[in-house]
């Protein structure tokens, strides 16, 4: 999976309409600071389904949306998309939008879909919000300090088993649901007898 192009708008400080067009190879971000090297990033984060408004520095999720300046008012909304060539060599479209006072919408190739429809997406490519491919400033030290546990986590995203703990965690419920079912049957079909 590669990102080939990213649009944005009202995310952050770019409150209007922008696009990047990724080519294939190393891409680099330069400017000076508080221009917006990290919000790019951020804007990837969180169009792949990132839940935390705190590792996207704000204190609600609401946050990303431009706040306004002394020269232009806030918006009412944000939204990213990203365009990726998947694996089996088809395009998809990913988009996230959130409104002030009505959170954030998923979309993939203009349907309307869950976040964790869009984090499956991600995780079957082996990447996603948390991937260790996205490194933003201080994440090096805390992936040399991260727990076992923690790094596990991380070869796993690199393998790409990642999406089939999720699927395995949903199969779980749908058994446990299952089971107490068929004991609420049984006690049914006990009290009929
Ligand atoms: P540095 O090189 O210092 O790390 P940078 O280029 O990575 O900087 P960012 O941290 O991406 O810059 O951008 C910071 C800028 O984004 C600040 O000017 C900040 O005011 C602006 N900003 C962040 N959130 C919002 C928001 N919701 N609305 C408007 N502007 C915002």
């Amino acid at each position: 999976m590669r990102i080939r192009k990213l649009k944005l708008t009202g995310f952050k400080s770019f409150v209007d309409p922008a696009e990047l067009v990724i080519e294939k190879g190393l891409t680099g971000i330069v400017g000076p600071n508080g221009c917006g090297k990290s919000n790019l990033l951020e804007a990837i984060r969180w169009v792949m389904g990132e839940a935390s408004a705190k590792s996207l520095r704000g204190g609600g999720m609401e946050d990303v949306i431009f706040a306004g300046t002394t020269a232009r008012p806030a918006r009412d909304f944000a939204e990213v998309s990203i365009l990726l060539d998947q694996l089996d060599g088809r395009d998809a479209e990913v988009v996230r939008r959130i409104e002030r006072g009505a959170g954030s919408a998923y979309r993939i190739d203009g349907r309307d879909v869950r976040q964790k429809d869009v984090a499956l997406l991600f995780a079957d490519a082996a990447t996603g919000a948390h991937s260790p491919a996205l490194v933003s400033q201080g994440r090096i030290g805390a992936i040399i300090a991260a727990k076992p546990v923690d790094r596990r986590a991380m070869l796993e995203e690199a393998a790409g088993i990642a999406g089939l703990h999720v699927r395995r965690r949903d199969a779980e419920l749908k058994l446990r649901a299952t089971e107490t079912n068929l004991e609420r049957l049984d006690t049914l079909l006990g009290d009929m007898e």
